[in-house]
């Protein structure tokens, strides 16, 4: 028989609790590993019981430019890491956890879905929600590694993310920095060519 102490059983409940939420709002088995530290077989298993189905398998597809394909991807990583970014502040260890990661992912699509305005991008997906969960935990991975920072841009003081690693030229701000061709698709000045 396994004993468990009161608090044990606590922290265990609140794990499950963590768990549970990661995957209704869409993650998959390896990133609820990651985030929540439990098992794999503990993880598919609770998965199975609350989707009626098995997870998908294989690796999670993975885009380290997904913030500079589009000026709206880097608005909606903008808002979430953000928000990753204003949540860790006053505990500055660890900088990351999953409450704060799960908060930061149910404001971020509570902030886009209410867009009255969406863009061609955004209107095809489900509520505008652009950044899949399992794409944010990758995001907050590369803010993390300091792969990714947060900028302010000087002409209008939004907040957007850049590629360190990337040339100075390339650091544009997904609001002043672009401009709309023909069809209305939001283009980089950078690739501005006619
Ligand atoms: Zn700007």
């Amino acid at each position: 028989m396994i004993r468990f102490s009161a608090n044990s059983i606590t922290s265990l409940s609140y794990d499950l609790t963590l768990v549970e939420a990661l995957f209704r709002l869409g993650a998959r088995p390896p990133v609820v590993c990651a985030v929540c530290q439990v098992g794999k077989k503990t993880a598919i298993r609770i998965y199975k019981t609350l989707h009626q189905r098995s997870p998908k398998q294989g690796m999670l597809p993975y885009d380290p430019y997904w913030i500079v394909r589009s000026s709206v991807n880097n608005i909606h990583a903008a808002i979430f890491l953000g928000l990753v970014h204003d949540l860790s502040q006053p505990h500055s260890q660890p900088a990351f956890n999953a409450e704060h990661f799960i908060t930061a992912y149910e404001l971020y699509c509570r902030v886009v879905s209410s867009n009255p305005h969406p863009s061609k991008l955004e209107a095809g997906v489900a509520e505008s929600i652009l950044l899949d969960i399992n794409r944010a935990w990758q995001l907050a991975g590369q803010l993390n590694s300091s792969e990714m920072g947060l900028a302010i841009c000087e002409k209008c003081h939004a907040r957007y993310v850049v590629l360190n690693k990337m040339p100075q030229p390339f650091h544009q701000c997904p609001i002043c920095d672009v401009w709309a061709d023909r069809t209305g698709r939001r283009r980089w000045t950078t690739v501005k060519t006619q």
